[in-house]
């Protein structure tokens, strides 16, 4: 039995890791998990799955919640609540699907703690790759990625000379503005950009699919997971989604992991690695349903956003945490309404720009410069 650590046990990708544990209740069960705020959705999940210890947001969702379940379940809350979740001592791994970057001192206590992390949380990365994967070296414990294009990559690297890889090809399926010109992304609404054609995600990495600012984050991502060069990492669109990413090696031959888009594939195989289980929550792929896959060439032109985290990635140090917080800042004021769709962009270019790189930063330096960002990127809001 695998015991698990969830974060985001509320969300997208938190709600599909329990349907994978839930149809493999045999090999997997949840010790222990943290959610926000959202408590309707958290009561059938503490109930289902029974969690020694329960995390939430902050103090007053804890009172709100501590009546309404049993007194038998530890209760904690704030960061300090999830890296308790995180590190718990019955648990073996940790699913990391909370939002935003947030999650980083959770992740670096589970792995001091000897957890195998599965990780979905791409802001953990992006904002201190350097930290997290040399952490984890040292400690020996497997990092295994959920977002789907690099367990795409991951599965395509299985058996395989990793030396011999020349490159990581990342596709993309454009996000909800693909079919739109350039100009005619001025006046588009937050319902607009919410409405993905071919995954069904949180809010945010829908907006970060839009603008592309998630290829770009996951391209950082990449970096760091699989120890690639910039130069090594491409984006390719890809409309259909069933291409989830490829690897080319040496000799040009590509390999690449294919599916119907969901979730629960990477999710249940980063749970189960290094073995493959079965699964009656997914559908099998017919190609020959499916008829033509479509391949294009990335515009950074049309979507800006990927060539400013290339940048950020190039220059290193504190880059990109200043990328991500500022994305992650002025996303959630789009999703308010405050600004319009372009003004994300706008804003994550004008925090790059007032930015000096710290190289090689420390922890602390990069918690302060991901305040420092947020900090500019509302005052420029407001
Ligand atoms: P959601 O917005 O659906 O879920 C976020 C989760 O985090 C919720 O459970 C939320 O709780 C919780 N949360 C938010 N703030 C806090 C906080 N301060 N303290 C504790 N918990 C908090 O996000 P997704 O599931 O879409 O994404 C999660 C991560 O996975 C992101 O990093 C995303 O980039 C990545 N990812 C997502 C994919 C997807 O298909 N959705 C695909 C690949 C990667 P509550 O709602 O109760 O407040
Ligand atoms: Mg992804």
């Amino acid at each position: 039995m695998k015991k698990i650590s969830l974060l985001g046990a509320t969300g997208s990708v938190g709600t599909q890791t329990l349907e994978v544990i839930r149809e493999h209740a045999d090999q997997f069960s949840v010790a222990a998990l943290a959610f926000g705020q959202n408590i309707d959705a958290a009561l059938p999940i503490i109930h289902e799955f029974r969690p020694r210890l329960v995390s939430v947001k902050n103090k007053q969702v804890a009172d709100q919640l501590r009546i309404q379940i049993d007194s038998g379940i530890k209760l904690v809350y704030g960061v300090e609540g999830m890296i308790e979740v995180a590190s718990a001592t019955d648990s073996d791994m940790l699913v990391n699907a909370v939002l935003g970057s947030i999650g980083l001192e959770p992740t670096l206590a589970a792995i001091e703690a000897g957890k195998t992390i599965g990780l979905a949380n791409k802001e953990t990365l992006v904002t201190a790759g350097h930290i997290v994967m040399q952490r984890a070296k040292e400690s020996g414990v497997s990092v295994l990625p959920i977002d789907s294009e690099h367990s795409a990559i991951f599965q395509s690297i299985q058996g395989q000379d990793r030396s011999a890889i020349s490159k990581l090809i990342i596709t993309a399926s454009g996000g909800s503005f693909r079919d739109l010109k350039r100009e005619d992304l001025e006046k588009v609404t937050v319902n607009d950009a919410l409405k993905h054609p071919n995954w069904s995600m949180g809010a945010k990495i829908t907006i970060d699919s839009a603008t592309m600012m998630n290829k770009g984050l996951e391209v950082i991502e990449a970096h760091w997971l699989f120890h690639m060069p910039y130069e090594k990492i491409e984006t390719l669109i890809h409309r259909e989604s069933i291409v989830h990413s490829l690897v080319e090696y040496a000799d040009h031959s590509v390999m690449a992991q294919m599916g119907l888009p969901s979730m629960l594939v990477p999710i249940q195989y980063a749970l189960s690695y290094p073995s493959r289980m079965k699964s009656r929550l997914t559908k099998p792929l017919h190609l020959s349903e499916i008829g033509n896959l479509h391949f294009q060439k990335v515009d950074t032109c049309r979507y800006p956003s990927v060539s400013l985290a290339y940048q950020a990635g190039k220059e290193g140090g504190t880059m990109p945490t200043v990328l991500n917080a500022a994305n992650e800042v002025a996303v959630h004021a789009f999703l308010k309404k405050k600004i319009a769709f372009l003004d994300i962009e706008r804003y994550v270019e004008k925090a790059l720009e007032h930015h000096q790189t710290v190289h090689n930063p420390d922890l602390r330096t990069i918690e302060a410069v991901d305040k420092e960002t947020r900090v500019f990127v509302a005052d420029l809001i407001n």
